[in-house]
């Protein structure tokens, strides 16, 4: 007997039709003959319907109450489909974070899983039960008060109750059939990939790719936990994300995989892309030691988070460099003012807020052992006239910034140059990926 656990996002109980959709499936996998364990977020926007209401009976709620409001959302849905599963003839017991031993730290908004004690969970599986799990919520013990994980935190509740559990796999459910080698939305030769590795998924997420959160695909990594991404409206397999050293599923369920092993996996996983961020370029800065700290420190005081930095060795002007950054959008907006308060201090020209800007990155394993990769990136771009703003690299993954209006064709052109193309175009969803 194999105990799977099964995560289901907001669209994929956003009214009672698809909460019986996923009743059905959830009893499907237990008639199977599996132990299952079911993490289940809030009904469709609750969420972001929650966080209206309270803006708007107070400019800035207090974090404690909105975790008990927002932790809400996701009762709701965990009663229901228990209650679903009931009149389908299977017993079924739902559980809050807390009483499902989701044990994280004070931070309300953002708490972190700090330990599982999942022994109502188990009782409730020996007593033969279906086990839900509300997502996104846990406790702390030093103030006894409920806490939630930060947006999209579902993912990581199934991941970590898969961890404690020492589940078989954890397959995450969305309105995509898997994670793709881009976004098909915008990439219509997609494909799906049947595999990718934690590190390169991670990579992916962090650089725009939503079907997966972050949070969740390093605490796999970390606790070695068997990610497989599906679709709620079909039966097909997905794709496995697997962590070091980790059998690959399909081994096991004996499939021919001889067009597979013993090849080199490709050089490039996929491409992702992000228009979440903006630029400022602060021009004309004392070209001296301290300069970039001096910028750096006042950033920082806001909070924001900075992904690229990129330096010029000199500007125009002698003696002065030019230093650009990127960062989310919405705070962009904050530090440019921020910075150019204090203008006369910090002793730069001008400052250049962009946000027209999109990031595009190419990911893949295999560029640690090939040369090469980045020329084929620059060329496909060059060859449709599309201009590069900034340049960043890890050691699996390449990201240029460019205009906005070039990022869709840039997709196109480079996942052709990749050779990542498929045969036929994938079925796009109306869905978000969540
Ligand atoms: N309901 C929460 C959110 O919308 C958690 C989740 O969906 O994973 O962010
Ligand atoms: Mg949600």
């Amino acid at each position: 007997m194999a105990l799977i656990v099964q995560k289901f996002g907001g669209s994929s109980v956003a009214d009672a039709e698809s909460i019986k959709r996923v009743a059905k499936r959830i009893v499907d996998t237990r008639r199977a003959g599996n132990d299952v364990v079911v993490a289940v977020s809030a009904m469709g926007d609750t969420t972001d319907e929650l966080l209206d209401l309270s803006r708007a009976v107070a400019p800035s709620p207090a974090p404690r109450e909105l975790d008990m409001l927002l932790s809400s959302g996701e009762r709701i849905s965990m009663a229901l489909l228990a209650m679903t599963i009931h009149s389908l003839g299977y017993e079924a017991r739902s559980f809050t974070g807390s009483q499902a031993g989701m044990i994280t730290t004070a931070d309300h908004g953002s708490a972190r899983i700090v330990d599982v004690t999942p022994v109502r969970l188990r009782e409730a599986l020996d007593d033969g039960a279906i086990v839900i799990v509300a997502g996104f919520q846990g406790f702390n013990r030093d103030t006894r008060d409920i806490t939630t994980l930060g947006r999209g935190g579902s993912d990581t509740t199934a991941v970590a109750l898969a961890a404690a559990l020492d589940a078989d796999v954890c397959e995450i459910y969305s309105d995509v059939d898997g994670i793709f080698t881009c976004d098909p939305r915008v990439v219509p030769l997609s494909r799906k990939l049947e595999v990718i590795s934690a590190e390169e998924m991670l990579e992916l997420a962090a650089n725009g790719a939503k079907v997966l959160y972050i949070r969740a695909v390093e605490y796999a990594r970390r606790h070695k936990v068997l990610i497989h991404a599906r679709s709620t409206f079909t039966s097909n397999e997905g794709t496995y994300v697997l962590g070091e050293g980790m059998a690959d599923p399909r081994l096991a369920k004996g499939e021919d995989m001889s067009d597979v092993i013993g090849k080199e996996e490709p050089v490039v996983a996929g491409v992702a892309i992000d228009r979440s961020q903006a630029k400022i370029t602060v021009v004309g800065v004392p070209d001296v030691p301290g300069s970039a700290a001096a910028i750096f420190t006042r950033v920082s005081k806001s909070g924001a988070n900075i992904d690229m930095i990129v330096q010029n060795v000199q500007s125009a002007s002698p003696g002065h460099t030019d230093i650009s950054f990127t960062l989310p959008k919405e705070q962009a907006p904050e530090v440019a003012k921020l910075l150019q308060a204090e203008h006369t201090e910090l002793g730069f020209q001008s400052l250049v807020h962009d946000d027209q800007i999109g990031k595009l990155s190419v990911v893949g394993a295999g560029m640690r052992s090939h040369s090469g990769v980045s020329l084929t990136l620059f060329d496909a771009l060059s060859s449709n006239g599309i201009n590069i703003e900034m340049i960043s690299t890890s050691e699996i993954r390449i990201s240029v910034v460019l205009g906005d209006t070039d990022l869709d064709k840039a997709a196109r052109a480079v996942h052709t140059a990749y050779g990542l193309d498929g045969d036929v175009e994938a079925t796009v969803y109306a869905g978000t990926g969540r």
